[in-house]
């Protein structure tokens, strides 16, 4: 598999093939509006209605292939493009695959952060960055790279503390384990190749914008209300962050539709005080892509 075998009016663009960066990443890409067959199984999927072709590729493997020129654009964990080391252009963070490398030890222990760790064992399967944290900070440990479940290494006596990723908390609580210094926070990213080909560059623009529009959709919510013309400062003062929202006159003399795009995540609060500040028919609808 070689760059140089693909044409230059198709990207290869390469998607987690399975874990909890696999099926975000695919619906990410049928929100964005790529049709591709539904067999993830498959290495190799084209896109029918783009020139993209998706690799499903090991996440851990993905920034080392974008490093290369092997594909031009992937999707994957920013934790795994630190431990990988690799040189990429990194394009947006994705909004999902969200957890934090996080330093735990065992409840009763008696460690309380990395200080108490010198000379100590220390198990994960993020060496790299873990090394760096400690030497950050003067500490002498010995690592153990662990593959999978580090979260338990403690409990077998096999080390005294661990570096893991964590989402919820609830595994590392399950085994007994405190959270201590928060070490990355991580996400999944779309990155790019530096080796892009002069030819793809406005394609690969294309599928980053395509890809982009949808997660910044994601964060907000399209509102339309109706209202009398005197209550729009009013309104204007409920929602902060309506600028300048558009604001249409209504057959109705003295009524107006006031419509603008906001934060989907307070809208809710803002309802009571808007239909108070005069609006009626309020409508809080789904973006489908935004570009700003
Ligand atoms: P997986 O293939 O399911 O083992 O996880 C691959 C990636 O998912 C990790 O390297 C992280 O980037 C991300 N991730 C998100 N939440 C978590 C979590 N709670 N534990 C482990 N990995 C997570």
């Amino acid at each position: 598999m070689t760059s140089a075998a693909a044409p230059d009016d198709r990207l290869r663009l390469a998607v987690p093939n399975k874990g909890r960066l696999c099926q975000p990443a695919v619906s990410l890409l049928r929100e964005a509006g790529f049709t591709f067959e539904e067999d993830e199984r498959r290495l190799f999927v084209p896109c029918e209605n783009f020139p993209l072709d998706l690799l499903f590729l090991r996440a851990d493997d993905i920034g080392e292939y974008v490093q290369d020129g092997v594909v031009d654009l992937g999707i994957t964990g920013s934790n795994l493009l630190l431990e990988a080391g690799v040189d990429v252009t990194r394009i947006e963070p994705l909004g999902f695959g969200r957890c934090r490398l996080q330093l735990a030890a065992p409840r009763d222990s008696g460690i309380t952060g990395a200080e108490d760790l010198r000379g100590r064992v220390v198990a994960t399967s993020h060496p790299k960055v873990s090394s760096r944290f400690f030497l950050e900070r003067g500490v002498e440990v010995r690592l153990i790279e662990i593959t999978g479940a580090v979260e338990v290494t403690p409990l077998l006596g096999v080390a005294d503390a661990v570096v893991d990723l964590v989402a919820s908390g609830s595994t590392l609580a399950t085994n007994g384990l405190v959270a201590l210094d928060a070490i990355l926070d991580s996400q999944a990213e779309l990155v790019r190749t530096r080796e892009l080909r002069p030819a793809r560059h406005h394609l690969a623009g294309q599928v980053a914008l395509m890809l982009t529009s949808v997660i910044r959709a994601r964060h907000r919510k399209y509102l339309m209300m109706n209202a009398p013309a005197e209550a729009v400062d009013r309104i204007k003062k409920v929602v902060p962050g309506m600028r300048s929202p558009s604001v249409i006159h209504l057959t109705d003399p003295g009524m107006v539709a006031i419509h603008t795009v906001v934060d989907a995540d307070t809208v809710w609060q803002q309802l009571g005080p808007l239909q108070a500040a005069g609006a009626s028919s309020i409508l809080v609808l789904p973006i489908e892509k935004l570009i700003p």
